[in-house]
């Protein structure tokens, strides 16, 4: 089985490249057929969510636009439960439909407190898609994912754009963490 090591911590395989681009074409496809003339700007959670939004992004084949916003909720390999915004919008977001993209849910809390200041900012409505989520440790409950590509258990993960102490993001595929 394929392994790697990062820092003090041994990863083993857990969905490779292939596995993903699917769950990826599927997402997409399912986005160009319900927004299509809604003209969507896509927001990209900085920084796990950059490869996702490229891999997904050059799959729209829809009128839309793309934008980056940076979020911080993660140390080490534990959700904080504060999280911050690093940096914040240039565009306007008034009446727009936004789909913010990324990269995993685990307690919810960034995708919830994405959702609220998008909304503040004069969203008309607000799409999520995440590659990953965890439902097992969703913090808050109502929370609308319209579109996760894939579903996991409650482990820590890295690989394509995800990262372990900021290490391992430029990994092709995922890896779980060997207890
Ligand atoms: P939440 O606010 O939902 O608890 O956490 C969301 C953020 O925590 C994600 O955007 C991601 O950056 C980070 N995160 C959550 N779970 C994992 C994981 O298993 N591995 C890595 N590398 N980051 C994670
Ligand atoms: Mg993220």
């Amino acid at each position: 089985m394929k392994t790697v090591q990062i820092k003090d911590k041994e990863f083993r395989i857990y969905l490779t490249a292939d596995q993903i681009d699917v769950a990826v074409g599927k997402v997409a496809a399912r986005i160009n057929a319900d927004l299509a003339g809604k003209n969507p700007i896509f927001v990209c959670v900085l920084n796990g969510a950059f490869v996702y939004a490229a891999d997904l992004y050059r799959k729209i084949t829809i009128p839309s636009q793309i934008t980056f916003m940076r979020m911080k909720s993660y140390s080490g390999m534990q959700s904080s439960g504060t999280v911050k915004t690093i940096a914040s919008l240039h565009e306007s977001m008034v009446d727009r439909t936004v789909v913010v993209v990324e990269d995993i849910v685990d307690t919810g809390y960034t995708m919830q407190r994405m959702i609220a200041q998008l909304r503040d900012l004069g969203a008309k409505e607000v799409y999520v898609t995440t590659l990953l989520r965890k439902p097992d440790a969703c913090k808050v409950p109502d929370l609308k994912i319209d579109y996760a590509a894939l579903e996991i258990p409650n482990d820590f993960i890295v690989g394509y754009g995800l990262d372990y102490d900021e290490e391992g993001r430029n990994l092709p595929d995922i890896y779980v963490v060997n207890d």
